[in-house]
C-alpha cells in the first residue's frame, strides 16, 4: 500500500493516539520506534509508516535507493558492522557543492544514531527514510565496490602465484614435516588465493582433485564445474593439508573420508566453508562448499516465478496448517525459496522453526537449529523437540525417511504450517514419494496442500547479450510457432561472465497446488504421471513450459533448460550421495 492520501494519515492519527504521541513531540522524543510498532498494529505497511513518519518531519521517503549513488566518504569512514547494525547508508549529495550528507535510515528505531554519524564525519546531514530491507541490501552494495583494497591484494596474489608455486615447490623438494609446512606463508596464500578466486567468481564449491601427474582445482559457477587451475604435483600434500588444518581435520588419516569446517573472511563478507574429504589413488580429494553468510536473502519476487505462480504460492504459505513440499535436486534453489518464504510470513506473531542441515542463512527472528546425524540430532528427532517449542510453521530441511514423513503430516494436520523438501524429479513425483515411502493416502492427500518443484537455469550475461532470429529446429525444439517478431537471446561472452555468456541464475518452477480432483488421485494410489496430467488441466505449468517462456522472454537459453529438465533424471539417482559432495549450493546467487 503506497498511499499517503486522507486515508492513511487519519490511520496514522489513531495509531499515534494509541501510542500516545503527538507529530510535533516525535523528533524530541526520539521514540519513532513505539511509533513505528504503534502504527504496525494499526495495520500499515513499512513502507506507508515510512511515508507517513516522513511526512510528519518533513523529509524525504524513498522505496528504492537504486537512483542513490552512495556516498564514498561514507563508506570509507564508517565501518559496515556499525552501518549494517544501525540499517543506515550515507548518501552522495543531490548537488555537488552541497557539504550535506543525506543518510538513508532504514529502522526508526536507529533514529539517535543520524546524530552519531553527523558527530562523526562533522558534517550536516539530511535523513531520508527507506525499508529495512531496500537499506540493509545498499549498505551490502555499496561496501561490495568498495574493495580496492581487496583487489589490489589479488592483483598482489595474482603476480605473486609463480613465486608462490616456486616457494612450494622448493619446500616439497626438502621433504620437510607437513605438519610445519601446512602453516607456512606459501601454502597458506595459494589456498587464500584460490578461496579469494572462488568468492569472486561466486562459486558454490571449490574441488582440489588428484591425479596421476598433476592437481586439479575446479569451481562450481552458477551450478556448473569448471577447471580453474592445475597445480603440480608435488604441492598436492601441502595444500590439501593446509585446507584440512583449515577444517580442523586430522591432517594425519589419510585413509579415511573426514569432514570439517571453517569460517573465513573476504573482504566484507563472511564464508562458511564445509570441507569433506575423500581418499582416491591418487591421494585425498577435497570439496569445499561455501556458504556465503553475508548474501543477502531473496525476496519471493525476485526469484523468478511468473506471476500467476507467484500469487498461489503466496497465498499457499499464508494458510494456517498443512505440509508445502519444495522439490527438485540438490542445488535446485530450494534453499532459497523456503528461505524467502519464511522471511515473508515473519512476523512477530508467528513462533517458527527450522530443522536445517546446513544452515546457509541466518533468519533474523526465526530459530534455527542444525541437524547432524553424527550428533545424534536427526532430523526426525529434531522435530520432536521442536514440536514441544509451541511452533506455528516448522520448516524440516528435508524428507528422507518415513519417521520424518510421518512427523511433518502429523505436525500438519495438527494446526501447524509445515515446509520441507524432498528429492523428485516434479512436482507430482513428491506426493508418490511420500506414498513409496509408506505414508497412507488419505494422510497424504489431507495434509500436502501445495508442492513446488524448482531448477535454476543460468541467466544470459547482460552484458554480452544478443538477440537473434531462433532456428527452426529451435522453434520445434520450444514446440511453438515462429512469429516474424520472435527473438531469443544469448550471450557472446565476454570478461564479465568468464567468457561463458551467462551470469548468475533464476528459477523455474512448476506449482502443484492440490484440489479436490487430485485429492481424489492420490486416495485411489494413481501414477505420478496422472496426477502430473490433473494438475496440468486444473492450470499447473511445467517446469519445462516455464522454462520456454523464460527462452522466449530472453532471459535464458535453450541447453540451460535442456540441461536442468534432463538433469532430473541424474539427481534422482544420486539421491543416495550426500549434498555436500554433489553439488551447489542452493544459497548461491540467482
Ligand atoms: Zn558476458
Amino acid at each position: 500500500m503506497i498511499d499517503t492520501g486522507d486515508n492513511l494519515r487519519a490511520a496514522l492519527l489513531r495509531a499515534m493516539q494509541t501510542a500516545n504521541l503527538n507529530a510535533a513531540t516525535l523528533p524530541m522524543r526520539g521514540d519513532l520506534a513505539t511509533f513505528a510498532d504503534a502504527a504496525r498494529t494499526a495495520g500499515l505497511s513499512e513502507i506507508a509508516t515510512l511515508r507517513a513518519v516522513a511526512t510528519a518531519l518533513g523529509i524525504a521517503c524513498a522505496e528504492s535507493l537504486s537512483s542513490y549513488p552512495t556516498s564514498s566518504d561514507f563508506t570509507a569512514a564508517i565501518p559496515i558492522a556499525f552501518a549494517r547494525k544501525h540499517k543506515l547508508l550515507g548518501l552522495a549529495p543531490p548537488t555537488a557543492d552541497s557539504d550535506r550528507l543525506w543518510i538513508a535510515l532504514g529502522d526508526l528505531a536507529n533514529w539517535d544514531q543520524l546524530q552519531v554519524v553527523a558527530r562523526f564525519l562533522n558534517r550536516p546531514i539530511t535523513p531520508l527514510l527507506a525499508p529495512g530491507a531496500v537499506v540493509a541490501a545498499a549498505i551490502n552494495e555499496a561496501y561490495q565496490q568498495r574493495t580496492g583494497q581487496a583487489q589490489d591484494f589479488i592483483q598482489t596474489l595474482n603476480e605473486d602465484r609463480n613465486a608462490v608455486l616456486d616457494e612450494l615447490q622448493r619446500l616439497a623438494a626438502g621433504r620437510e614435516d607437513l605438519l610445519d609446512n601446512a602453516t607456512r606463508a606459501p601454502v597458506i596464500k595459494l589456498v587464500n588465493l584460490i578461496l579469494f578466486e572462488a568468492v569472486k567468481a561466486n562459486a558454490s564449491d571449490v574441488h582440489v582433485q588428484p591425479y596421476e601427474d598433476r592437481l586439479m582445482v575446479r569451481m562450481r559457477i552458477d551450478g556448473v564445474l569448471y577447471d580453474s587451475y592445475t597445480l603440480p604435483k608435488l604441492v598436492q600434500e601441502e595444500t590439501i593439508s593446509r585446507v584440512k588444518v583449515m577444517g580442523k581435520m586430522n591432517i594425519a588419516e589419510k585413509r579415511l573420508s573426514q569432514d570439517g569446517r571453517a569460517t573465513v573472511q573476504i573482504g566484507d563478507r563472511t564464508i562458511d566453508l564445509r570441507i569433506a574429504s575423500l581418499p582416491t589413488s591418487y591421494g585425498e580429494r577435497i570439496v569445499i562448499r561455501l556458504l556465503d553468510k553475508s548474501a543477502r536473502l531473496y525476496d519471493l519476487t525476485e526469484l523468478g516465478m511468473d506471476p500467476r505462480t507467484l500469487a498461489r504460492f503466496e497465498q499457499l504459505i499464508t494458510i494456517e496448517h498443512g505440509l508445502i513440499l519444495v522439490t527438485g535436486p540438490t542445488g535446485s534453489g530450494k534453499s532459497t525459496t523456503l528461505y524467502s518464504a519464511l522471511q515473508r510470513i515473519n512476523s512477530k506473531e508467528r513462533n517458527i522453526l527450522t530443522l536445517e542441515d546446513p544452515i546457509e542463512y541466518q533468519l533474523d527472528g526465526i530459530s534455527q537449529t542444525q541437524v547432524s546425524d553424527k550428533k545424534g540430532m536427526t532430523f526426525a528427532k529434531g522435530l520432536r523437540s521442536v514440536l514441544r517449542q509451541d511452533p506455528d510453521v516448522i520448516m524440516v530441511g528435508e524428507i528422507r525417511d518415513l519417521e520424518t514423513a510421518t512427523m511433518a503430516i502429523q505436525s500438519s494436520l495438527t494446526g501447524h504450517l509445515v515446509f520441507s523438501t524432498l528429492h523428485t524429479n516434479d512436482a507430482a513425483s513428491a506426493v508418490t514419494r511420500l506414498l513409496d515411502l509408506g505414508i497412507e493416502p488419505y494422510l497424504v492427500a489431507s495434509s500436502v496442500v501445495g508442492v513446488l518443484a524448482e531448477r535454476l537455469v543460468r541467466r544470459v550475461c547482460a552484458n554480452c547479450a544478443q538477440s537473434y532470429r531462433p532456428h527452426p529446429s529451435e522453434m520445434e525444439w520450444l514446440g511453438v510457432e515462429r512469429s516474424a517478431t520472435t527473438k531469443m537471446r544469448m550471450g557472446t561472452g565476454c570478461p564479465a561472465c568468464r567468457n561463458t555468456g551467462y551470469r548468475g541464475r533464476l528459477g523455474t518452477f512448476e506449482l502443484l497446488a492440490l484440489d479436490d480432483d487430485v485429492r481424489r488421485l492420490i486416495q485411489a494410489r494413481a501414477t505420478a504421471t496422472e496426477i502430473k496430467e490433473a494438475g496440468i488441466a486444473a492450470g499447473t505449468r511445467t517446469l519445462r513450459d516455464d522454462g520456454i517462456d523464460k527462452i522466449l522472454a530472453g532471459v535464458t537459453t535453450i541447453p540451460e533448460v535442456e540441461r536442468v529438465t534432463l538433469r532430473t533424471d541424474d539427481a534422482d539417482r544420486s539421491m543416495g550421495v550426500p549434498p555436500m559432495h554433489s553439488s551447489a549450493a542452493s544459497n548461491a546467487p540467482l
